[in-house]
Order: structure tokens, then sequence, then C-alpha cells
């Protein structure tokens, strides 16, 4: 009964991992559209300061607003990479389950029949499971 318990928490514990992940990760997503949004407003602001100063058009008159589409889109980049470490952590939390509930194969030491398919110890002459030879 502990092993169908242990399996049951693993199995929690990865839902638990994903669901928030996945929480996490819907809030960068919609960070980063709110970011979008702005950043397209920037350019339209940035656009109507351009035509109405077409006569005399300087840098300075939009500067200010450059220099905060520039952080826009900074702040878009960190976001992404905070996406980006979310599904490392996660991998890497799943992936350490993973390796624990099963057990290694050494795969260095293990040699396959070609008839059956079946591993084998490469000490092996003939195959375990079918009895045909190994060739090696
Ligand atoms: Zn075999």
């Amino acid at each position: 009964m502990a092993g169908f318990m242990d399996s049951v928490n693993k199995g929690l514990a990865t839902i638990n991992v994903k669901t928030s992940n996945f929480m996490e990760e819907s809030k960068f997503k919609t960070a980063i559209v709110t970011k979008e949004t702005e950043i397209n407003d920037l350019y339209k602001a940035i656009g109507e300061k351009v035509y109405a100063n077409r006569e005399a058009f300087s840098f300075d008159i939009v500067a200010d607003m450059v220099a905060e589409l520039e952080q826009k889109y900074a702040a878009i980049d960190q976001l992404r990479r905070e996406i980006e470490a979310l599904s490392v952590k996660e991998k890497e939390i799943l992936g350490s389950q993973q390796t624990q509930s099963q057990a290694p194969v050494d795969n260095a030491s293990k040699c396959y029949c070609g008839n059956c398919g079946a591993p084998n110890s490469v000490d092996n002459k003939f195959c375990e499971k079918c009895g045909s030879q190994l060739d090696k």
C-alpha cells in the first residue's frame, strides 16, 4: 500500500507543479500582452508626434517615448526569460521524479538480441529469451 500512496503523492506533486507553473505562465503571458498593447499605443503616439511636428521634426521630440519603448521591449524579454525558467524548473522537478521512480538502466552493459530484441548482458553468447546467437 505504501507503494501505491507513493505514486499517488508523486502524481499529486506532478499536478501541483504543472498547475502552479501553468498559473505563473498565464500571469507572465498576460503581462506580455499588456506590454505589447502599450507598445502599440506608443508607436501610435510617436507617429502622431512625428506627423504633428513634420515641419520642424527633431528626434528630441520623441526621444522620451522611444526610451519608453526600449524599456517595454526589455520588460517583455525579461518576461519571456521567466517563462523559459519555469519550463526548465518543471523539467527538473518532474525529471528528477522520473529518475527516482525508475530503476536505472545501464545501457552500456546491454546488447539487444537481433532476433527478438530482448536486452542481454554483453557477456552472453546466446539470447536469454529466445536462445538465438548474439552477434557482436
Ligand atoms: Zn532473442
